[in-house]
Order: structure tokens, then C-alpha cells, then sequence
């Protein structure tokens, strides 16, 4: 087994619509081993250090895509174009939040080297709805916090090699759900619900939810 460190694959800064600051950041990263994809909306941040890497979140049409080891802003727009130019690049495309766009088509899903499907400010619902979409089309998983404050950092991990996601190969191999916070014992306490009313997700959902989430 190589390595497998602690990734939270969706964080935003202080800029744009989050409120957190580099600084705050960088001594929590330091303090917990946690590694991030540090995301801007439609422009890539700037922050050097070894536990971060620094990616664009880009609006296109129908859907947010994250946008990591690129080299050169990607322009917002066609969602196909979005991901032509990532590819150009030699970058990794990720569809962020699939459960906010469950209705999206399977030929497009396909084109991406990864889903979200676990997101820390998505509904848990859609969430466990979105895994299980990218399962059955055997498209590799990632979650993260989608984090706007501070304390939300690390709420949704996924397990993988780090170096060689900023490399631009991508080896990812779990999720975890985190952390003591307000949030995510929302996040838990709602899995748990969720297992416990076995009628609103058939079988197969509830499998494949407890092997991937550990609950
Ligand atoms: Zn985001």
C-alpha cells in the first residue's frame, strides 16, 4: 500500500465568499497533517506550501467543475470546453458537488477523472445519491468540506496520495466523514438516520454507504 494521506479536496479562501484567512489556515494544516485543494472561483489562487495544492473552481454551464494541476486560468463557459482545456493542460477534472446536478448525462460524467460526490455543504441525500451514481458508472470518488470557515476544514476527507495528485495522476482510495464539529455530527447523526430508515434508499444505497463511509 503507498501512501494514503488526508485530503480535503474542496476549500476556499478568504477571497470571493469565503472567510478564511491563509495564516489560520496553513497552522491548522500544520497542527492536523491534513492536506487540501485550495480552490478559488474561476481563478487560481496563489499559496505555496507543501500541504496545499492550488486549483480553480470554473463555472461552467451546467455545473461547478474543480480544475487541479493546471498551469494557466481556465475560462468559465461550455462544460465540454471547460474540460477540453483542463485536458490541454494536463490537468485533473473534477465535477464538484454532483449531488447539487443528479440529472446530469452519463456521457458527460464519464469525461471527468473524478465526481465529488461528498459534500460537506451538500445535503446528505443528494450526496449518498450522487456516491452511488458514480459508483454504478465506475467513476472514482472523492469528498471534501466545500469549506467557507475555518472550523469546517477537514469535515469530509478523502484518502490518497497527495504528491501524486499534484503530479496530475490521480490515486484516491476512500472518504471519511470528520471531525467533532457542530457540522459534521449533523453529517453523521444524518447518515445514521438515513441507515435507520432503510425504506427511503434501497439496499444497494445502504451497502455501498457503510463500506464507503465506515458507519
Ligand atoms: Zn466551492
Amino acid at each position: 500500500m503507498g501512501n494514503a494521506e488526508r485530503i480535503d479536496f474542496h476549500v476556499h479562501l478568504k477571497k470571493g465568499d469565503a472567510l478564511i484567512s491563509e495564516r489560520a489556515l496553513v497552522k491548522k494544516l500544520e497542527k492536523e497533517g491534513l492536506n487540501i485543494i485550495l480552490l478559488e472561483h474561476n481563478s487560481l489562487p496563489e499559496v505555496n506550501h507543501p500541504q496545499i495544492i492550488c486549483a480553480e473552481e470554473v463555472s461552467a454551464n451546467c455545473c461547478d467543475i474543480i480544475a487541479v494541476n493546471i498551469q494557466e486560468e481556465i475560462e468559465r463557459g461550455d462544460a465540454n470546453s471547460v474540460l477540453d482545456s483542463i485536458k490541454e493542460q494536463g490537468g485533473i477534472a473534477i465535477l464538484a458537488h454532483l449531488g447539487r446536478y443528479l440529472d446530469l448525462s452519463k456521457d458527460l460524467l464519464k469525461k471527468f477523472d473524478a465526481i465529488e460526490a461528498i459534500n460537506g455543504r451538500t445535503r446528505m441525500k443528494q450526496n449518498i445519491l450522487a456516491f452511488v451514481r458514480a459508483v454504478e458508472l465506475g467513476i472514482p470518488v472523492v469528498g471534501g468540506s466545500d469549506a467557507h470557515f475555518l472550523q469546517e476544514v477537514g469535515n469530509v476527507v478523502t484518502l490518497g496520495d497527495f504528491d501524486a495528485i499534484n503530479e496530475g495522476k490521480f490515486v484516491v482510495r476512500d472518504i471519511q466523514l470528520n471531525r467533532l464539529s457542530t457540522f459534521s455530527e449533523r453529517l453523521g447523526s444524518h447518515v445514521l438516520s438515513v441507515l435507520r430508515n432503510p425504506k427511503k434508499f434501497p439496499k444497494k444505497v445502504r451497502l455501498l454507504w457503510k463500506k464507503m463511509s465506515g458507519f
